[in-house]
């Protein structure tokens, strides 16, 4: 499959600030973040979209969830609460081709996630 940037991130051919790493994950913070912490969650495997999670992945996407756990406790934003959310395709908006899991705190986080707008069409 082809490249995308977050296989640059993991590979330090681009910069990003790398908030927790181990060696099935990768964390950084969002380049155009949504709430005042907004971190993508990782795996270092290039796996497309939740369409391409296969069995022998459930471990490693589970692996996700954990960091995700760990860096709100680490943080500091896991008693306030947090939203995780793992876009798939073009209704959702996944613009990069490598799974991730959003990782938003810091605010009162809206529900449900879309606009008025949205809603209507
Ligand atoms: P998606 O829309 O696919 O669910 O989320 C992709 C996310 O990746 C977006 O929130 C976008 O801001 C973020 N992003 C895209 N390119 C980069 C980059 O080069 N560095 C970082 N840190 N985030 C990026």
């Amino acid at each position: 499959m082809s490249e995308t940037i977050f296989t640059k991130i993991i590979n330090r051919e681009i910069p990003a600030d790398i908030v927790y790493e181990d060696d099935l994950s990768l964390a950084f913070r969002d380049i155009n973040p949504q709430a005042p912490v907004h971190l993508l969650v990782i795996p270092k495997k290039p796996i497309v979209s939740i369409n391409e999670i296969e069995e022998s992945d459930r471990e490693l996407v589970g692996h996700l969830y954990w960091v995700a756990g760990k860096l709100a406790k680490d943080m500091g934003f896991d008693q306030d609460g947090y939203r995780t959310v793992m876009n798939c395709g073009e209704n959702a908006g996944q613009t990069v081709f490598h799974i991730h899991l959003h990782l938003l705190a810091g605010k009162p986080l809206g529900w449900p996630p879309y606009t008025d707008k949205m809603k209507q069409a």
